[in-house]
């Protein structure tokens, strides 16, 4: 509905058929009702698109905390400070109010087996969603994925195929020859989206309890589909008036992958929203979002990891920049990304407080890397390509291979052992150090 097209039928569409854009799904919300006899997000069936399917799966998503940080909100000078604790959703993420709303919209239009593009939270959360209606999960993520992500997927899904970019996996989903019981799903899916509006509705319901409205939102923009989600739920409840503070990573690094989008799938959207006012984006550098971290873990209690607390980290620099309406306002701050779960964040965390020399932090193809030079024995790039690919799954090219041999090489956890001629041609061959060795403990 972008372009302003709409859908009454009771079809599957994922994306508009007069333009190719992407649907957002309307619902006309005259007074907020919650069901009684209901669980999960479906308590607001009578405010979602989706809310007539059925069977309605659910594993208790929604009915996130509301928090009222205190300490926090002294530290901002903003009084009517909250954060939506979206980590204490089934899987870690806000994503799972989306994938009861999308399972139970495959199940409806009776697809059985669905296949995922993702970084890794979206996988994770349809598949734990999709054993609920006895469906199947295929998945295709890039291999720069965290461990615990990789792990996760894997034991999730029916299969799972690391590939080396997030575009590249987008493409592998939507090149698959589709049958009619299978769905690609990616992240603009609208039916998706229908699910991430219930956030407003419960922050609504619950603000409205203490005579309050909240009117400025701080949120993670990545793709820009769970704001246009939050907006679109808003503007079904007649309060287009709020304002948005988007949160996004200066540049891409280890931690702050999540939230950094070089060019997001609303791109429009996003731009559109800007250009009316109405949206003020904040960029954060990792070091101010460790710091954001290290300040809700020690001065609140809450154990919130650098994506979570980067809303905070945008909040101190937007009142630098003389945001002052804020300090006035209702704001809430949506806290994305899986509370801390990873042991490799929570180093880094550490790390800041105990100050050690630096450790480098592995990403899931390094680490696989590692374990074939350890089990296998030393090895050239070609053989450690080829066993990366037949027998671990991750599909990544030659020169990606040699990039991550170098990283290793440099921060002296593999080394370069011996020469050996292959086809004419001298090649390095690799193996692990005594350092190396005590990484895969
Ligand atoms: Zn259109």
């Amino acid at each position: 509905m972008v372009c302003g097209y709409v859908e009454n039928r009771d079809v599957y569409a994922v994306k508009c058929p007069e333009c190719g854009g992407p649907l957002i799904p309307v619902s006309e919300v005259s007074k907020l009702v919650k069901s009684r006899d209901s669980s999960g997000v479906w308590v607001w069936s009578e405010a979602l698109v989706t809310g007539s399917y059925k069977p309605k799966i659910t594993i208790f998503e929604g009915n996130t905390p509301l928090i009222k940080p205190r300490i926090l909100s002294t530290f901002l000078k903003i009084r009517r400070f909250f954060l939506k604790d979206e980590s204490k959703n089934p899987t870690g993420v806000y994503i799972d109010r989306g994938s009861a709303t999308l399972i139970t919209t495959l199940r409806h239009f009776k697809f059985s087996e669905v296949i995922v593009a993702s970084t890794g939270d979206l996988t994770i959360s349809i598949s734990a969603y999709a054993k609920q209606a006895r469906m199947k999960v295929k998945t295709f993520m890039p291999s720069n994925v965290s461990l615990s992500k990789a792990y996760k997927a894997m034991l999730l899904t029916d299969s799972c195929r690391f590939v080396e970019t997030y575009d590249e996996a987008v493409a592998k989903a939507l090149k698959q020859e589709l049958r009619g019981y299978q769905a690609a799903v990616l992240a603009t899916n609208p039916y998706l989206m229908d699910g991430y509006k219930t956030i407003v509705y419960e922050v609504v319901n619950e603000l409205s309890e203490l005579d309050n409205k909240p009117n400025y939102i701080v949120v993670p923009i990545g793709d820009g589909v769970l704001l246009a989600s939050i907006k679109q739920a808003f503007e079904d409840l007649k309060l287009g008036n709020v304002k948005f503070l988007g949160v996004k990573a200066r540049r891409e690094t280890p931690l702050l992958r999540e939230i950094y989008v070089e060019t997001p799938l609303f791109k429009d959207f996003i731009e559109g929203l800007r250009s009316s006012g109405k949206l003020e984006i904040v960029e954060v550098e990792e070091d101010e979002a460790l710091e954001a971290s290290e300040l809700m873990i020690k001065k609140e209690g809450l154990m919130v990891g650098p994506v979570g607390s980067s809303c905070v980290a945008s909040l101190t620099k937007a009142l630098n920049y003389g945001e002052k309406a804020l300090k006035e306002a209702v704001v809430v701050a949506v806290v994305t990304g899986d509370s801390l779960q990873d042991p490799y964040l929570m180093r880094a965390l550490l790390e800041r407080t105990l100050k050690p020399k630096e450790i480098p932090l592995l990403g899931f193809t390094k680490l696989k890397i590692l374990e074939i030079l350890a089990y296998e024995g030393p090895k050239h790039p070609y053989e450690i390509w080829k066993s990366l690919k037949v027998k671990h799954a991750i599909d990544i090219s030659k020169r990606a291979v040699y990039q991550h041999l170098d990283e290793l090489v440099e921060s002296g956890l593999a080394v370069v052992k011996d020469y050996v001629k292959v086809s004419g041609r001298l090649r390095k061959v690799y193996g692990i150090t005594d350092l190396g060795l005590k990484e895969l403990k």
